[in-house]
């Protein structure tokens, strides 16, 4: 009988997954060893053992990249309208205010204006603890006052994705945002202001689409996804098995959708001598 035999051998490893946040100790997905909790924060939540970038919230990123950990965050206070009263499993209402609580923000993602290594930066982060890092009309605005920003100032931008895509919720609402974001970034090109991309991860659907592939410059941390539609969508329509790291980053640099991979201890100082090349000179104070 099916109870006194074990079906299969392993659990299944497929799926959406989480990084456990409880605790003092956490199993590392990568290489499966335990983790002090408090070691793998010290190593900017890279795995000590096997280097598998863990997910991290938009605060700490920012912290990790501008000087101090010193920011002054602007266009925060926008929020969603639910223009469709959508509802889905429960209402959209309802996972925003939810969302809201949990994160301390009023949607995906924290635009700030701060110093990289002296380097005065305007700097979008999405926050993937919000609805998934979803991008809808908010967002869509949000990142499109950064780049405006930047322009106004001449100052270069920095915008660090993680994201499911556009938000359904709000449907063709949201789509309109990848339209609005790209002609916003072709007036930054024109203005010759550089605009340098992070993908992280996960960067799909249409946040790939749009602003994370216009970069500049477009550098993603090591085994983030990316990319447009998920891979068991392709492989149904295509009807081929996909090759193994397919929407990896390393797979990506492979085959020239990206310009670099680099480790999350060495993205500050890279995106400063990226920043040195493309804007000489504008190094306003001693760096940290
Ligand atoms: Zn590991």
């Amino acid at each position: 009988m099916a109870w006194f035999k074990r079906q299969s051998g392993e659990l299944d490893p497929s799926g959406e997954k989480k990084i456990r946040t409880e605790g003092l100790w956490v199993k590392c997905e990568g290489c499966r060893q335990i983790i002090w909790k408090k070691d793998l924060e010290e190593n900017l939540n890279v795995c000590p053992k096997c280097e598998k970038h863990f997910r991290i919230d938009a605060r700490t990123r920012l912290a990790q990249l501008l000087d101090n950990g010193e920011y002054e965050v602007f266009s925060e206070k926008l929020v969603s309208t639910d223009p469709l009263k959508f509802v889905d499993l429960k209402p959209y209402s309802e996972r925003l205010k939810r969302a809201q609580e949990e994160t301390g923000l009023n949607d995906a993602v924290i635009n700030a204006r701060g110093k990289l290594n002296g380097r005065p930066v305007v700097i979008s982060v999405m926050e993937y603890g919000f609805i998934g890092g979803s991008m809808g009309a908010v967002v869509g605005e949000m990142i499109t006052r950064a780049i405006e920003q930047a322009l106004e100032q001449r100052q270069s931008l920095i915008i660090i994705s993680a994201s499911g895509g556009a938000r359904m919720m709000e449907g063709v609402l949201s789509l309109m945002q990848l339209a609005k974001i790209s002609a916003a970034l072709a007036k930054l090109d024109e203005a010759r202001v550089p605009y340098i991309s992070v993908l992280t991860d996960p960067t799909t659907g249409g946040v790939t689409a749009s602003f994370a592939m216009l970069g500049d410059l477009i550098i993603a941390e090591p085994g983030a996804l990316i990319g447009f539609a998920g891979p068991r969508v392709i492989e149904q329509t295509i009807r081929q098995k996909l090759p193994p790291g397919f929407q990896r980053s390393e797979f990506l640099l492979e085959h020239g959708m990206l310009d670099a991979v680099v480790h999350r201890k060495e993205m500050k100082s890279y995106i400063s001598r990226a920043l040195d090349f493309m804007t000489p000179g504008i190094v306003e104070s001693a760096a940290s």
